[in-house]
Parts: C-alpha cells; structure tokens; sequence
C-alpha cells in the first residue's frame, strides 16, 4: 500500500486482497468524498405508540448512494467508517441534518440518531450535539441519540461521561438492539437509557416460538421496573404486533406501517395518518 495524497489517505494497490477487501478499500477511499460530493441523504422511519396509534416519533437513517458501486448499505460502510476514523465527520453531519430536517418538516416529533460507539467515546461528541442543536432551534427533549447495545462491552469512562452530559443537555437515550449484546443488569442500572429498543431478531421469532413471547414480555417488564421505555423494532406482521401489545410494549417500528422514507414522505405519510388503522392481527399462529 501506497500512502498518497495527504494526511490519512491510502491508495492502495494490493493485488493479494481478497475481492471482499478490495471492495472494503474502495469504500474506504469513496467515504471520505462522499460527504463532500452530496452522496449521503438521510430516510426516516417512523416510531408508531401502540396503543395510541400516532406517530410519535422517527429515527433517522443513513443512505449512500455511490456513483458506481450504488448503494450501500449502513451496516456495511459505517464499520468501515468507524476503523477508517471518518465517523466522527459524518456522525457530526448526520446529527446536523437530522435536526434540520426534523424541524423544517416534522413538526411534534421526536428525533432519533444513531450514534456510534466510536462516536460516542470522542471528546468533540458533545460539541456536535450541542451544533446540531444551535443550528436547527431542535429543543433537546426531542432528540434521542440510540446507542447500539455492543458498546458496553467496553464500558469505558469516556462514553459513559459523555452519555451523562447528554442527560444533563436534555436529550434522550435509547439502547438500540437489545437482546443481542452483552447488557448485564448492572450496566442497564448504571446507564442513564430512557428507551430500550428490543431488537428485530426476537420479532422473527415470534411468531413460532413460543418461549421468545414469554422473552419479550420479560425484557418489556423488565425496562418498565427500570423505567424505561419500550420499542420493537422490525415489526413485519400483525400477529407480532398483537403479541407486542398483550406484551405491553409501548411503541413499535416496522415495515408493517413503513419503511424508512425520505423526509417530505414521512411528512406526506403524517399528514395522511387517520388513514392508517392499526392491522388487525387475525388469528394468533400459536395460542397465548
Ligand atoms: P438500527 O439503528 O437498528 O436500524 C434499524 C434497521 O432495520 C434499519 O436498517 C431499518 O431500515 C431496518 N428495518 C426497519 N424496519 C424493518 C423491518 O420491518 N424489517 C426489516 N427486515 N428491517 C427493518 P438500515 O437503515 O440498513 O440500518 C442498519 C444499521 O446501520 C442501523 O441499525 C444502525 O445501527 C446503522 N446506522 C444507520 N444509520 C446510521 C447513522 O446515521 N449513524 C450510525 N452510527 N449508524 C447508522
Ligand atoms: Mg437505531
Ligand atoms: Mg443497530
Ligand atoms: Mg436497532
């Protein structure tokens, strides 16, 4: 590998690279333009209150559209961006222009950001809150920043500072993907979480198993002692969404209402909320 071109830029010619790790290195190269070249937009998921009914809230999700590799997805480029160090640029992006959008077009609710660990650990994280807020007028009790579950592996003193501070600024805190880390209860007791969001591989499982309903139940209970809030993520069916509810699971994201979206869709999709009854579930597959 060759280094070129400046500071923290590699071209690489590196024929003994696998096709997977010359694709990594490629999108490695590619990400750092990509924020200068307009290529990455946010869509928007919204969280629906079980219950209610009402869109309460909507997550904010990144996209990147590559001129030739097309597009690619979070779960593959942001771990990219994590070890290339270039997380920091666009996490700070993504939680300006979440905010921005959010309050320009989504009047009355609530924001989330995913916030990487690695973003999370760095000293200018609070600095980028604080920005993100300044330059929209978002008030912080409507942005919540979702942390994945992974992280408290660490533990380290940084992040926790930092998840504190953002307390004390205002903003909520979701655990995103519960249920697949390595959670103890002491570390749910320690962290400051206002939601707990219950990860999309128990909704598969739902479905046919009848243990995980009595899973879920635990985990909505659980949160609920250690007031928290509830969310399920990836909610494909009625009949998941029923259990949710017996479950007493407060809110819910899915395809099942919609997928994520850009932002003057979702506005659309507000607008035109009433026409959008709660499913009915039908028939349980298995009886409570
Ligand atoms: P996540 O935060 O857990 O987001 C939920 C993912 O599940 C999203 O995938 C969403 O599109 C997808 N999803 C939602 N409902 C359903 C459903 O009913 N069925 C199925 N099969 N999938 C559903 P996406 O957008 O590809 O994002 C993947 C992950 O990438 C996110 O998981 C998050 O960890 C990460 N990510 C996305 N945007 C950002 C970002 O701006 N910053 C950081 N640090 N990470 C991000
Ligand atoms: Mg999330
Ligand atoms: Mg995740
Ligand atoms: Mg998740």
């Amino acid at each position: 590998a060759a280094k070129e071109g400046g500071r923290g830029r590699c071209e690489y010619f590196a024929p003994w690279l696998g096709e997977r790790n010359r694709r990594l290195v490629s999108i490695e190269q590619a990400l750092r333009d990509a924020l200068r070249r307009g290529e990455l937009c946010l869509h928007w998921q919204p969280r629906v209150d079980i219950e209610g009914w009402q869109v309460v809230s909507a997550e904010a999700l990144l996209r990147w559209r590559h001129p030739e590799l097309g597009h690619i997805s979070p779960a593959e480029f942001i771990p990219v961006a994590e070890k290339c160090g270039v997380i920091g640029e666009i996490g700070a992006w993504v939680l300006t222009q979440a905010c921005i959008e959010a309050q320009a077009l989504l009047t009355g609710l609530s924001v989330s950001v995913n916030v990487s660990p690695v973003q999370l650990m760095r000293p200018t994280m609070l600095d980028d809150v604080r920005r993100a807020l300044q330059a929209s007028g978002l008030a912080p009790h409507r942005l919540e920043v979702e942390i994945t579950e992974g992280i408290f592996i660490d533990d380290t003193p940084e992040a926790l500072a930092n998840l504190h501070a953002l307390k004390d600024l205002g903003v909520q805190i979701a655990l995103d993907d519960f249920g697949t880390g390595y959670s103890s209860l002491a570390y749910l007791r320690r962290f400051p979480f206002d939601t707990m969001k219950i990860d999309r591989a128990f909704m598969r499982e739902l479905l046919n198993q009848h243990d995980a309903r009595a899973i879920v139940r635990t985990i909505v209970d659980l949160a609920k002692v250690l007031g928290m809030r509830t969310v399920a993520e990836g909610v494909e069916e009625p009949a998941q969404l029923e259990i949710l509810r017996r479950a007493g699971c407060q809110d819910m994201q899915g395809y099942l209402v919609a997928r994520p979206m850009p932002v003057a869709e979702l506005h659309d999709l507000m607008a035109h909320w009433h026409l959008h009854a709660r499913p009915e579930p039908g028939e349980l597959p298995l009886s409570l």
